[in-house]
């Protein structure tokens, strides 16, 4: 009888936890936030599997549904996230959703044509030297709409200013058939490729302390361009 009682109450779990599972609740240890500890024993090459294994999940439509509410309520005190991401403003691309991360996961930079500058770096020196992510990622997008501003030499107000950050980029992109202007999207893509992997460079040739934790193996640099067509983000070299 006992046997039986036991039985029935472990059946009656495994419908609950099937039950929880159909309604989209992901597992307890799928929504822990990241802490010291955990931040601390993921690696910068680990970090970007979590990344890339985030993306796949958001392009197949399995991403992991978590009460935000109790995600806030577990980093209120302290945050270890384990990467940061520098973005577009663009209203497509929300890092944390293309990586399919949440609350206390990862830092976001976002800035039209995800350029790097002063702040931006100082940003990624806090993420990392001070606040401990293992991984920078600067992420740039098809179809953006700051590296078309740039590739005509759009003026306005203060984003003439923004755009000048992505002018060197099109400047470097020569020998692209077709017109030489935004409808091109060959050479708008080029643009947006060489815009991130320049970013990404900048990282190292004008910070010391990026340099310092990426010489120290504690920190890995990388460039990726998100497709808004797909949600699909390619990682380049
Ligand atoms: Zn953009």
């Amino acid at each position: 009888m006992k046997e039986r009682r036991r039985f029935l109450a472990a059946a009656g779990a495994l419908a609950a936890a099937s039950l929880s599972r159909s309604a989209g609740a992901a597992s307890a240890a799928a929504c822990r936030p990241f802490d010291a500890a955990r931040q601390a024993a993921v690696s910068p090459d680990q970090a970007l599997d979590l990344l890339k294994q985030g993306n796949a999940r958001f392009v197949k439509g399995t991403m992991i549904h978590c009460d935000l509410m109790a995600q806030v309520k577990a980093t209120a005190a302290a945050q270890a996230p384990f990467a940061a991401v520098v973005g577009c403003i663009d209203s497509r691309v929300p890092p944390e959703l293309v990586f399919d991360q949440r609350i206390g996961d990862i830092f976001a930079a976002r800035v039209a044509g995800n350029f790097v500058n002063t702040d931006i770096i100082g940003s990624l020196e806090f993420a990392t030297k001070l606040a401990g992510a293992k991984l920078i990622v600067v992420l740039g997008h098809t179809e953006c709409g700051a590296i078309k501003g740039a590739v005509d030499n759009a003026q306005l107000g203060n984003l003439t200013a923004t755009l000048a950050n992505i002018r060197p980029a099109v400047i470097k992109i020569k020998g692209i058939e077709g017109s030489q202007d935004s409808k091109n999207k060959k050479l708008v893509q080029a643009v947006a490729d060489q815009n991130a992997r320049d970013a990404a460079a900048m990282l190292l040739t004008r910070s010391e302390v990026l340099r310092e934790l990426v010489g120290a193996g504690k920190l890995k640099i990388v460039s990726a361009m998100h497709d808004i067509s797909n949600g699909r983000v390619t990682w380049m070299a």
